[in-house]
């Protein structure tokens, strides 16, 4: 592991998952994805920091364990060690703040390495272990079922754990640390003993090293009886973790995986992370309702729940959107970050714009495919009940349930994307594109930054001297504008 770059890399707060669940339609087979749950979360999330402090020796060193308690109730035991304690007492607070998303850890209790119980005071949200001064370690369960399979919780547990396999999201399972503890926590994962686990992080054996505690929540372990492929995409590394059976070949999943991400990464010069996990399992949801194939991406990891039934040819078709999107959210989404809801269309609109690009560019589809889908987003767009009432800044809704509203804020992103890009490329003269401004963004973040409109149009600014903040309010504020409808109205 590389421990200088990771700490110049990591991020004040908790990483920011971006979710993402794709379903496909049975009328016209177009693909969706939407995450503004997510997104809200994230916004919720950036909002409470954990120290990410420089190395500091002084500061305590926290090693998590994992192990299974109860196989048929799903319950999991963990356990933290910290040494070199500071202070008279530590809190622990949930990885999501006091949002209800979080674990909920069942007897925890705290003793001294001599085996002597310590107070332990639970307020909203945090816990309060009062330690003397000495090392310690916290036990608690926590159990990873999720009741529901169409609750909103399937969004945010991704945690799951089979006979023969498992894959842990460490915010479904940790609470952390609220002071600052010394970077590298190693996570040991003992589900399945004596199984290797696999994550985006380094590690040996049963035992990863997380860059830094905020980098805990997001983190992606998988153990089992999972099939284990790597390759190098240029300088990026990828590792395919993949389980169930399919109607493809494992090969051929990995090849699509290995196109997107050298297209994507071609687009933007470099990825944020060296080396990234693609977790590939069925998809848990059953029903006519459900989701038939789910994508979900925390920081170096990607989860990509797909429907068994998927057929091969389906490999070369939109639907491979789920991996593109995902994996365009490193850079849109993650390293760029809406700085309020209203700019969400621009995190989920110009991703799925560039998720069907990027196909398109691999050969992944075809200009035929690409167009009908186009064409399929453009329609529905216009027969969105929100038409003329909202405006796509407008089009939130924190929890999904309001299909249209979601539909209007994906189909009037992609549209406002694909508008914006012409409108830059037409009044540069074929110069400038809206991927350059992309990629001035992200090199210039040079980490985490938050993007809104006035950003945006600074940065055309100062590319390409042109100003768009007409252009842009027009279509953000306004319903309806004639630049996504394509009707000429003049104004
Ligand atoms: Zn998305």
């Amino acid at each position: 592991m590389n421990g200088s770059k990771k700490v110049v890399r990591a991020r004040k707060g908790t990483a920011t998952p971006q979710r993402d669940a794709i379903m496909k339609r049975p009328v016209n087979k177009a693909v969706i994805s939407f995450s503004v749950t997510a997104l809200l979360a994230l916004l919720l999330v950036s909002g409470c920091s954990f120290p990410v402090g420089p190395v500091n020796r002084s500061h305590p060193f926290v090693q998590y364990r994992v192990t299974l308690k109860d196989h048929d109730l799903n319950i999991v035991r963990v356990r933290i060690d910290l040494f070199g304690s500071i202070g008279k007492t530590m809190r622990f607070v949930s990885p999501h703040g006091t949002w209800d998303r979080s674990p909920v850890p069942i007897g925890i209790t705290a003793l001294d390495r001599e085996g002597r119980a310590l107070s332990v005071t639970e307020g909203e949200g945090d816990w309060i272990v009062e330690h003397g001064g000495k090392d310690f370690s916290v036990y608690y369960d926590v159990v990873l079922t999720v009741e529901n399979r169409y609750s909103p919780d399937i969004k945010t547990m991704l945690s799951f754990i089979d006979h023969d396999r498992c894959r842990l999201l460490g915010g479904d399972l940790f609470i952390m640390p609220a002071e600052a503890v010394s970077e590298g926590v190693v996570v040991d994962t003992a589900i399945f003993p004596g199984m290797p686990v696999c994550s985006a992080w380094a590690g040996t054996g049963t035992r990863i090293t997380v860059p830094s505690i905020g980098d805990l929540p997001s983190t992606v372990v998988v153990s089992g009886n999972y099939r284990l492929f790597r390759r190098w995409a240029g300088q990026t590394e990828l590792v395919m973790a993949i389980a169930s059976s399919w109607t493809f070949h494992d090969e051929e999943l990995l090849e699509v995986i290995e196109r997107i991400v050298t297209s994507e990464t071609a687009l933007f010069g470099s990825s944020p992370h060296e080396r990234y996990l693609f977790v590939c399992d069925r998809n848990p949801i059953k029903g006519y309702r459900g989701f038939n194939l789910y994508g979900v991406h925390f920081t170096g990891s990607i989860v990509l729940l797909l429907d068994t039934k998927l057929d091969r040819s389906q490999l070369f078709d939109t639907p491979m959107a789920i991996v593109a999107h995902e994996f365009f959210h490193n850079w849109n989404g993650e390293t760029l970050r809406p700085r309020t809801d209203e700019f969400l269309w621009f995190t989920e609109g110009v991703t799925v714009y560039y998720s069907y690009k990027t196909l398109l560019d691999a050969n992944i589809i075809t200009p035929e495919q690409h167009r009908r889908n186009r064409d399929l987003i453009a329609k529905r767009y216009m027969e969105n009940s929100y038409l003329e009432a909202v405006p796509i800044g407008e089009a939130v809704n924190s929890d999904l349930g309001d299909k249209d509203l979601v539909n209007l804020l994906y189909d009037g992103g992609f549209l406002a994307a694909e508008a914006l890009d012409a409108h830059i490329t037409e009044i540069t003269r074929n110069r400038i594109g809206l991927i350059d401004i992309l990629r001035m963004m992200y090199e210039e973040a040079g980490g985490t930054t938050y993007i809104d409109e006035e950003a945006l149009t600074a940065a055309v600014r100062r590319l390409s001297g042109h100003d768009i903040s007409g252009f842009l309010h027009e279509i953000i504020h306004r319903p309806a504008p004639s630049a996504l409808t394509g009707t000429q109205q003049s104004s």
